[in-house]
């Protein structure tokens, strides 16, 4: 069956799109996009309800590409608006494909990515503007995004965009675009905010209702619960590992202590994640601007203690993360149901020592819920989910349209080596500069208890190794992250830079990277290692930055404090 016999070739698309869908294994078109695509090409405004899986972006995407013409302005025609980070890419990616044989530029813009590169991109031209309202709006305010030209306005997974707390920016954003443009609206969910929104902003909408074609299958439980078990010192690698598998959108970790959340945090940001410490102290206003860089990716993770999360307006996370096994049942369902909230769906990992197992069994009976035992992620698996993110970033960096400039150094290259070898070492040095190889040691598997009388609360022998791996551990033991970060020279290609504040003054590795991050854009990924002594802190930084990096530092406030940086001297 080809796409023009299974009905594509009806719904009004250009016949060059309709013949590229075939190519791209789409047989027929899916419900949502029979019923969307005609109406959007008639020009007209469309409420649906249609969840993810339902083939949604095609419906869309696939009109918007086929409109297109050949005379563009170089300002887009269409704008999408869409709540992550992540769905922004994957929607970008995605037009980009569709969009290839008409030669469509899209450009994702987000927060958390340099803004001064999405600014040039859009001086150079872009037909397709997919953004997180956010950072679409800080494009607006600096006149770099212009919407004179566009004529459809989506707004993708909407509900997901208002429980994020995107109400008044999308509001904004849709007042400076055209009166007469059209408007499309998806969510999975039509709570009466969604129809508020659409009364104000779209003119005579067709509503549209598309139930998930395929069943997920899950119609129990709406929050998976997985529990892995790992020995004390190996916790926190294990999380970064679990972590680095998952990719969750917005995760709140909780931690027994307040010193365990501080030492979490670091380890974590050392990782590679911008994770914030969360602590009982801080006002009302200090947790909603930590909410807020967590919504708006500026965070990946929050790390806090049962007391200091109480009051988080955490409607939309995805995970959490109990980092020991809580004491009480109640406590751990009053955790876990952050997650999962509405229509959502959530994950609730756990990671337990083996001594906690029983704990854990208690938890299961007295809830009534089914925790899975999971099986932490292989070196293997780790460096192939590794791969997989270089692989995305590099094909977002196919989108980019000024590739061009590179060629004199491509030309170079390929003098002395085939144009294969250049691409693949490419490839490798943007994997290092970006997730890297840490953690890919193994993690030695915690055994099953042999016989039941670990359930017992009697010790196995594997327990009492444990414990005194435990002990090994708080007098100096190995690091939890396996990578020193005292005393050692800086990596190859690092430079160390000296901060005149540290502990003492409340420094945490939060502060150094947000600090940094926000003056340069340098992503977090590559700030690190942090080193933070009572009034001092070193971090690690690429060597090409260490100047910016050092200036930048000088102009603004670590922690609300004017701090002095200066490139470290013993290094
Ligand atoms: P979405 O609901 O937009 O997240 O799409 C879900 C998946 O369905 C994506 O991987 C699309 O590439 C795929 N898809 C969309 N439309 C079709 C179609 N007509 N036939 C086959 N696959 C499709």
């Amino acid at each position: 069956m080809t796409a023009e016999d299974a009905g594509f070739d009806s719904l009004g698309l250009h016949p060059d799109l309709v013949s590229s869908l075939a190519g791209l294994g789409y047989e027929a078109p899916t419900p949502i996009q029979t019923a969307a695509i005609p109406q959007m090409i008639s020009g007209r405004d469309l409420l649906c309800q249609a969840a993810t899986g339902t083939g949604k972006t095609a419906a869309f995407a696939l009109p918007i590409v086929s409109g297109i013409g050949e005379h563009r302005s170089g300002l887009p025609t269409a704008l999408v608006l869409a709540p992550t980070r992540e769905l922004c890419v994957q929607v970008a990616e995605a037009v980009h494909r569709y969009g290839r044989p008409f030669g469509v530029r899209t450009l994702p813009v987000y927060g958390g990515q340099p803004i001064g590169r999405q600014i040039t991109a859009l001086k150079r031209g872009v037909d397709i503007v997919v953004a997180t309202p956010g950072r679409a709006l800080d494009l607006l305010n600096r006149k770099s995004l212009k919407l004179n030209d566009v004529a459809t306005v989506v707004l993708d997974e909407a509900d997901e965009m208002l429980d994020m707390g995107f109400a008044e920016d999308i509001e904004e954003i849709l007042s400076q675009a055209p009166a007469d443009r059209q408007t499309v609206m998806f969510s999975a969910t039509m709570p009466k905010r969604i129809l508020r929104i659409a009364k104000h902003h779209l003119d005579d909408p067709l509503r549209i209702e598309i139930e998930r074609e395929v069943p997920t299958g899950d119609a129990g439980p709406k929050i998976r619960q997985v529990a892995y078990v790992v020995a004390r010192p190996y916790k926190a690698a294990a999380l970064g590992r679990i972590l680095d598998v998952e990719t969750p959108a917005a995760t709140l970790v909780f931690c027994r202590t307040r010193a365990e959340v501080d030492q979490l945090a670091e380890t974590l940001n050392g990782r590679g994640y911008r994770a914030e410490a969360l602590h009982g102290g801080m006002d009302q206003s200090m947790r909603d601007r930590v909410m807020g860089r967590l919504r708006s990716g500026g965070a990946d993770l929050l790390v806090a203690t049962d007391v200091a999360a109480r009051g988080l307006d955490v409607d939309h996370l995805t995970h959490v993360v109990n980092f020991d096994v809580p004491a009480a049942p109640e406590s751990y369902v009053h955790r876990i149901g952050r997650v999962g909230r509405g229509d959502r769906t959530g994950t609730a990992i756990t990671i337990a020592e083996p001594r906690e197992r029983r704990q854990l069994a208690a938890i299961e009976r007295s809830t009534g819920g089914n925790i899975e035992i999971g099986t932490l992620p292989t070196s293997a698996q780790l460096r192939e989910r590794r791969l997989e993110l270089t692989r995305a970033s590099l094909a977002v960096s196919c989108l980019d349209d000024d590739l061009e400039r590179y060629r004199p150094l491509l030309e170079a290259l390929t003098e002395d080596a085939g144009i294969e070898q250049v691409a693949l070492a490419a490839i490798k040095t943007a994997h290092l500069a970006t997730v890297g190889e840490q953690g890919e040691a193994e993690i030695p598997e915690a055994p099953e208890p042999r016989t039941a009388r670990a359930d017992k609360g009697r010790r196995s022998g594997w327990n009492k190794r444990d414990d005194e791996t435990d002990r090994r551990r708080d007098k100096g033991g190995p690091g939890q992250s396996g990578k020193s970060r005292r005393g050692g020279p800086p990596a190859p290609g690092k430079k160390r830079i000296f901060i005149n504040a540290g502990n003492d003054a409340g420094i945490r590795p939060a502060d150094i990277v947000g600090a940094i991050a926000n003056e340069t854009g340098l992503p977090g990924s590559q700030i690190g290692p942090i080193d933070i002594r009572a009034r001092h802190t070193t971090v690690d930084v690429p060597d090409t930055e260490a100047a910016a990096v050092i200036k930048a530092l000088g102009r603004t406030r670590v922690k609300g404090q004017r701090v002095k940086a200066r490139k470290d001297r013993d290094r």
